[in-house]
């Protein structure tokens, strides 16, 4: 069994789920169960300083050979799973798929995708029905440590130094909280935690949100009249003076969205609570400025004070950062290609932690696992993906 395939099947058997309720680090003590099976593993291929620190980061490298001037490479990936279904899972190999319907347990049948039929006659991974699979992110995870026992081969091509990194609870925001950026040591790095082969994804969202709140005025229905401020109607007016069609369920690509993702009300007091999102950080300004402009509209029309404004930045696009830097997006796309894998540039309707390290001082693209249909049980990945995955990362690191 190839040794990607075989890593992967036992990493997706550890239950590592995170958790948003909860407040330590890990968030779930499953992730450092199958962090102290990685530091095992690294050990014992030869890696060093591999470590996992009292959060869950493991961190491992293979120094440079041959090329000491070369850039330090940074390969990471999250050990945790989506909360969408959780679990751990017991895999399934389909050996030859049919290209057709794949039945799981529970009545969960994998059909009527796109991508579906362009698989047909590859091996397949999926997962029992009853969780996620776990290719995110746990494919990357395999496809760098495979990348890895090969780079330790006595026969190996020359390279730079190696900087591997594994984090905790990346599904729920906070796989950048604690991570060691001076410590890694590496001078860029890549995530390996996108969907199908060929993505390399280097522009996210700039993320705001923005908290209304509108103070009513209440009385007695009978004797309303000309006194009574509904505040639960003022903040619905408020969410109609918003462009309907940009709304996440009208929106892709690069158009950014205002989405009212809480809504809370009684006459005396109700709260809107809204994500902004935009790629084009000059544009998600311009929706806070709608934003505060509506309010002002609405104290105009029923007195100071009835609404007020609270709006929080959260992450920025990495372009600003990476787009500094193009030539670790041509390295990628060049690691691609030499492997006859046309790279697939899109944008992320999201963050990634690679966001987040970006402008912590670590400019850090994302590459593909090769799996499909992340966080749910229809979760799949091809073995021949994952495999090409291995040598496009050996390519990035000896090319
Ligand atoms: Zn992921």
């Amino acid at each position: 069994m190839s040794s990607v395939k075989e890593r992967f099947l036992r990493y997706v058997q550890v239950e590592t789920t995170s958790c948003e309720m909860s407040e330590s680090c890990p968030s779930t003590s499953g992730q450092k169960v199958l962090g102290a099976m990685l530091v095992e593993e690294m050990k014992a291929m030869g890696m060093e300083d591999v470590r996992m620190d009292e959060y869950g980061y493991v961190y491992g490298f293979i120094p440079a050979k041959g090329l000491k001037d070369a850039p330090a490479i940074g390969l990471i990936s999250h050990m945790d799973t989506s909360e969408a279904v959780h679990g751990a899972t017991k895999p399934v190999v389909i050996p030859d798929y049919d290209g057709g319907p794949i039945r799981l347990k529970n009545g969960v049948e994998i059909s009527g995708f796109d991508f579906l039929p362009n698989l047909a006659g590859q091996e397949l991974i999926v997962g029992s029905g009853d969780s996620v699979l776990g290719a995110d992110d746990k494919a990357g995870i395999a496809e760098i440590l495979a990348m890895c026992e090969r780079l330790l081969a006595p026969d190996a091509p020359d390279h730079g130094r190696v900087c591997v990194a594994f984090t905790p609870d990346e599904e729920i925001g906070r796989g950048a909280d604690r991570f060691d950026v001076a410590g890694f040591g590496a001078d860029f790095a890549y995530t390996v935690d996108g969907g199908a082969l060929g993505e390399l994804e280097y522009e996210c969202f700039n993320a705001a949100s923005c908290a209304v709140k509108v103070k009513g005025v209440s009385c007695h229905t009978g004797e309303a009249k000309g006194e009574m401020i509904n505040a639960s109607l003022v903040a619905m007016e408020y969410t109609g003076m918003l462009p309907p069609w940009e709304r996440p369920e009208h929106t892709e690509g690069y158009e950014g969205f205002y989405h009212l993702e809480m809504m809370n009300g009684t006459e005396e007091a109700a709260e809107l609570r809204f994500l902004l999102r935009d790629h084009d950080a000059g544009k998600l300004e311009m929706k806070k400025e709608t934003m505060r402009t509506i309010g002002e509209v609405l104290n105009k029309r029923y007195g100071d004070g009835t609404v007020s404004l609270e709006i929080r930045d959260y992450y920025r696009n990495m372009r600003e950062i990476v787009g500094q830097h193009p030539k670790i997006l041509e390295k990628a796309k060049v690691a691609f290609m030499s492997n006859r894998v046309e790279p697939i540039i899109k944008p992320i309707r999201g963050g990634t932690d690679g966001a987040r390290l970006s402008f912590m001082g670590l400019p850090c693209p994302n590459l593909s696992t090769g799996g499909y249909n992340f966080h749910g049980r229809k979760e799949l990945i091809p073995v021949p993906a994952m495999e090409k995955m291995v040598n496009v990362l050996f390519s990035l690191i000896t090319g």
